[in-house]
């Protein structure tokens, strides 16, 4: 009997063409592939997509899109960069409420930072980055700017200390992982990952 190995999915149309063949792309495409090869990578990403999916519901959020793992090519910064795959928040329907600002900023601050929590938790030894998520809430922070100025270092912290202490529950520990597999059926349909 022959064993079929899943092909993982990389969009990489965001590569122009000359650049196929680029020694930094390439590099960056064994290196995605052999993260999406790897079943702790895998179950890592879909926990820290957990994360952000149970406290950006809690906000509200209903719709979540689905994003595949890409390479891609970024013109004005002249690198390639990669993400795996994930699901975006559509946040859209959030309304900033003046009154109560401040809840709405912690609670994006533990949602933006509960993926990172939950990896920290759960998938332990294993790093998926926040780097992203922590600029994208700075932002955010900017953006209420100048009716609002918060100070979003601090909102950040008290964001990943509540999510800390709410996984300290054995029942919200296993909330996540249930998620998370839901999450590995949504976004590494390919993968035959168990866990
Ligand atoms: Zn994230």
């Amino acid at each position: 009997m022959i064993e079929e190995t899943p092909i993982p999915e990389i969009d990489i149309s965001g590569v122009p063409p000359h650049l196929g063949t680029h020694r930094v792309f390439l590099d960056l495409f064994c290196e995605v592939k052999e993260a999406l090869m790897n079943p702790a990578q895998i179950r890592a990403v879909c926990i820290h997509e957990a994360g952000h999916h149970i406290y950006f519901s809690k906000m509200g959020v209903k719709n979540f899109l689905p994003t595949k793992a890409r390479i891609w090519y970024d013109e004005e910064a002249k690198l390639f960069d990669s993400e795996l795959a994930g699901l975006r928040p559509d946040l859209t329907s959030i309304r900033v409420n003046i009154q109560t600002v401040r809840e709405q900023v912690l609670d994006m601050a533990k949602a933006s930072a509960a993926g990172g929590i939950f990896t920290e938790a759960l998938a332990e030894g294993m790093d998926v980055g926040n780097r992203r998520d922590r600029g994208l809430f700075k932002l955010q922070c900017e953006g209420l700017r100048p009716k609002v100025i918060v100070d979003d270092e601090a909102f950040w912290k008290l964001g990943e200390d509540e999510v800390r202490k709410d996984l300290k529950n054995e029942q919200e520990k296993e909330n996540a992982l249930t998620e998370a597999r839901k999450i590995k059926l949504l976004i590494y349909p390919w993968s035959d990952v168990q866990f």
